[in-house]
């Protein structure tokens, strides 16, 4: 099948966002801005970006927070970055979601 991606703009950075695989009523761009990426002309975010004014860069939640950038791969379902597993759930190291474990998993 053929999913939606989409990856930060900030230089070393590895977040990456895949739309969901159950189909859901709303488009990318809201599902990308809900999860906490933001959409910024390129050369505010970008210094010496050479791309014209009104291009947008997508910044991932964690270099939109100041985390990033994010350098090692994980399970976080809206930056792809490493998380770990905390009491309160699985926590990114980079943008600090947490997925709380579900109650079912037994381990
Ligand atoms: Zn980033
Ligand atoms: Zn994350």
């Amino acid at each position: 099948m053929i999913r939606n991606a989409v990856t930060c703009d900030r230089e070393g950075c590895l977040a990456l966002y895949l739309e969901p695989e159950e189909p859901v009523n709303a488009r990318f761009e809201e599902l990308i801005t809900e999860a906490g990426w933001v959409l910024r002309p390129a050369a505010q975010v970008l210094p010496g970006h050479p791309a014209a004014p009104d291009v947008l860069a997508h910044l991932c939640p964690a270099c939109a927070a100041g985390r990033g950038p994010v350098l090692e791969r994980g399970k976080c379902p809206t930056c792809t970055g490493l998380a770990e597993d905390l009491e309160a759930g699985s926590t990114c190291h980079y943008c600090r979601k947490v997925v709380p474990h579900l109650a079912d998993e037994w381990c």
